[in-house]
């Protein structure tokens, strides 16, 4: 059964055209680039090609580019390189609703002597800009907020906060590993300092990242080793996946047209439909100012692991904005932040879509939805007591 993937927030599938480019790297290209003799150079072209590619999708110099294993080290470098090179600095800020890339780095600065303020959100994702401007000191080693949220798909004002802080001279770091490729980032626009991304979001390999650093910042490798990229990152370079990010920039800048319009429909019929057709069913975040292809719904009185058992016997993949910690199911940290009630966070599942959805699979998952949930529905002891919300009203607020 090909399944019906619509987690693509949580990884992507690598285009065709990105594996292909790939291929040599893995056999008969095995040189490394740091080599003297031409067959290592030639790698090192494939190389320069790649981060040439990464810096055009986002208005960069090629310089300003670090490739790293993944988004995970781009934002533990990004923070680690602020405080570093800025020791006497002890105060970090971030927001409650960080991927843990961030939030746990961020958290362990907090066990380290460091202050840290997490921002909060509001009911709807949006985060509370006065309380993070409120909060900047002279003591702020670096603000790092990311582009859109990974479970909700909320966009942060990322521009307006940058100009904020470049004002007050204080380092930015934005976490962009959900933006790209389904919003345009521009550097030069944005001003930030530094900014991560990770090619397995982006239809390239798992295990490659980006960061992007400003010419001029402030910075120390996290990985300490060799002198690969520019002595920025130790560490001898994954060729094949590398390549693969550089053609996936170029992919993803090709096809961001088609992610902002084709992609945000099949969500918006997606979701509406569900919200028509299943009673009791809220959307988690800000609508309006979303990525293009997620969606968080909460069903109200079920546990989201259910439902997407459900789901994954018939092959569609999502995901839940729950986890299973130690034996019970804790609402995500998002969800939490933004003070979705327990009935509401346990049953939330969330849809990204990307350009390889179809009209047939969406489809296909709004006729199975309504079932699933009321079959649901009926085991649940406290739906038979529930107060049913009326859907339009609830969601249009
Ligand atoms: N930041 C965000 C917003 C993410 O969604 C993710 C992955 O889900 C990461 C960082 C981490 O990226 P990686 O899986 O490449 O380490």
């Amino acid at each position: 059964m090909k399944p019906v993937y619509v987690d693509n927030n949580a990884t992507t599938k690598v285009d065709p055209e990105v594996l292909e480019e790939m291929l040599p790297y893995f056999s008969e290209m095995y040189g490394n680039p740091s080599s003297m003799h031409s067959f290592g150079g030639e790698v090192g072209r494939k190389i320069r090609e790649a981060r040439e590619r990464v810096a055009t999708l986002i208005n960069a110099s090629p310089e300003e580019i670090v490739f790293t294993s993944c988004g995970t080290e781009s934002d533990n470098t990004a923070i680690m390189a602020a405080v570093n090179t800025t020791p006497f600095k002890k105060h970090v800020i971030t927001t409650r609703v960080e991927h843990p890339a961030i939030k746990n780095m961020a958290e362990y600065l907090g066990k380290n002597g460091y202050r840290v303020t997490f921002v909060p959100v509001d009911g709807k994702g949006r985060l509370d800009l006065d309380y993070l401007y409120q909060s900047l000191s002279d003591d702020t080693a670096i603000v790092s907020i990311m582009w859109a949220n990974n479970e909700t798909g909320v966009i942060f004002p990322v521009e307006e906060i940058s100009r904020v802080l470049h004002e007050r001279g204080i380092p930015f770091h934005t976490d962009a590993v959900q933006a790209a490729g389904k919003l345009p980032i521009d550097v030069q626009k944005i001003r930030a300092d530094m900014l991560s991304l990770s090619g397995h979001k982006i239809h390239a390999p798992k295990g490659v990242g980006i960061l992007y650093v400003r010419k001029g910042t402030r910075f120390s490798p996290y990985m300490i080793g060799g002198h690969q990229e520019s002595g920025k990152r130790g560490g001898t370079e994954n060729t094949a996946s590398i390549i693969g990010m550089g053609k996936a920039c170029e992919l993803a800048g090709k096809h961001l047209e088609e992610e902002s319009t084709v992609v945000a429909k099949l969500r918006d019929r997606l979701e509406s439909e569900i919200l028509k057709s299943v009673p009791s069913t809220i959307v988690n975040g800000e609508r309006e100012n979303r990525l293009p292809g997620t969606t968080n719904i909460s069903f109200e009185y079920i546990e989201g692991e259910s439902i997407l058992l459900m789901l994954n016997e018939l092959g569609i993949c999502a995901s839940s904005g729950s986890a299973c910690t130690s034996g019970s199911l804790e609402p995500s940290h998002v969800l939490r932040a933004m003070g979705v009630p327990y009935t509401a966070a346990h049953g939330s599942i969330r849809f990204s879509l990307s350009r390889y959805n179809t009209d047939a699979e969406i489809d296909f998952i709004i006729e199975k939805i309504p079932p699933i949930i009321s079959r649901l529905r009926d085991l649940s002891p406290f739906w038979n007591q529930a107060e049913v919300i009326d859907n339009e009203e609830v969601n249009a607020r």
